[in-house]
């Protein structure tokens, strides 16, 4: 199954080329603030999986093409990312640890943006933003605690995600965390319809030109490492969204650009950037020096 959120808030399953309306169904209130119906219907199928099956077959449905699709989890509990988790991305910042020795940081919900969503960049006079391609991996049955033998008891499904960051050697956070830097999309695809994530081609283009291209049979800590060393620290919550690390190949964008992501029975998303007018403080004032040595 392959779960959207689309136009103000409403969630459907995609149909081939048209998107199935399942809010009612869901009992989810579009308006609601926060926006936690998403993160409590995931909950729900965990336990009910079959939950939509018969009233897929007359619930009301549209074009795919004709909608806006929106980040399918808006307010998941938190936001996890591994940093350094490809040996050639390693390799191209100079950087000597590696994510099975360094941990993860988060990113915030409000970062969170979906396909159809510009990443919006901040005004930033002497920085690059930079587009690192990963698989985004939605936990669904939470847990502490989680082994790796267990991992795939709990998580529900996969999504392009985009790790959207200001080079440079500042905070981590600081750096990831502007409004629009981690689209998350098109859809969350159930982990029963992808099969193998463990071999997965993942690959990214700007303006059609390939940038990125990797496997994630070759991260350095695997989807079962990620969610062993995350429970062994926090709780995971249905809804909880891992992003993977990216492989090598980031680089630069600027307003104008589009940034296609395609991730192998996963889904694709090609989404646009714009320059922005606000973003300026005072931690970027310095330009970026490229990596010539380890960075921190
Ligand atoms: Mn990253």
């Amino acid at each position: 199954m392959k779960i959207a959120r689309f136009n103000q808030g409403r969630v459907g399953v995609i149909d081939d080329d048209r998107i199935i309306d399942v809010t009612s169904l869901a009992g989810i209130d579009p308006a609601e603030w926060p926006e936690t119906g998403p993160t409590k219907l995931i909950a729900r199928l965990v336990n009910n999986p079959g939950m939509f099956d018969e009233a897929l077959k007359s619930a009301p449905s549209l074009l795919l093409k004709e909608v806006r699709l929106q980040t399918p989890v808006p307010w998941p509990n938190k936001v996890i990312a591994f940093p350094v988790n490809y040996h050639d991305h390693a390799a191209e910042m100079k950087a000597t640890y590696r994510a099975t020795h360094q941990g993860f940081f988060l990113k915030p919900n409000s970062s969170l943006s979906g396909a159809s969503d510009p990443v919006v960049l901040p005004q930033l006079p002497g920085r690059e933003v930079h587009h690192e391609c990963e698989l985004g991996i939605i936990i669904g049955k939470g847990g502490r605690h989680i082994t790796r033998e267990a991992w795939k008891e709990h998580v529900f499904g996969y999504a392009c995600l985009l790790d959207m960051v200001v080079r440079g050697k500042e905070e981590r956070v600081t750096r990831k965390a502007y409004d629009s830097f981690c689209p998350v999309g098109p859809w969350i695809t159930t982990a029963d319809e992808v099969g193998d994530a463990e071999n997965i081609e993942m690959k990214l283009w700007v303006n059609d030109e390939l940038k990125q291209h990797a496997n994630t049979r070759d991260l350095v800590l695997n989807i079962a490492g990620m969610v062993e060393m995350a429970s062994a620290v926090m709780t995971l919550y249905p809804g909880d969204i891992i992003a993977s690390g990216t492989p090598a190949g980031v680089g630069p964008v600027v307003g104008g650009d589009v940034i296609r992501i395609a991730i192998e029975r996963v889904g694709e998303m090609s989404v646009k950037v714009v320059q922005g007018h606000g973003g300026r403080t005072d931690v970027f004032e310095s330009a970026y020096v490229p990596p010539t040595a380890k960075q921190g």
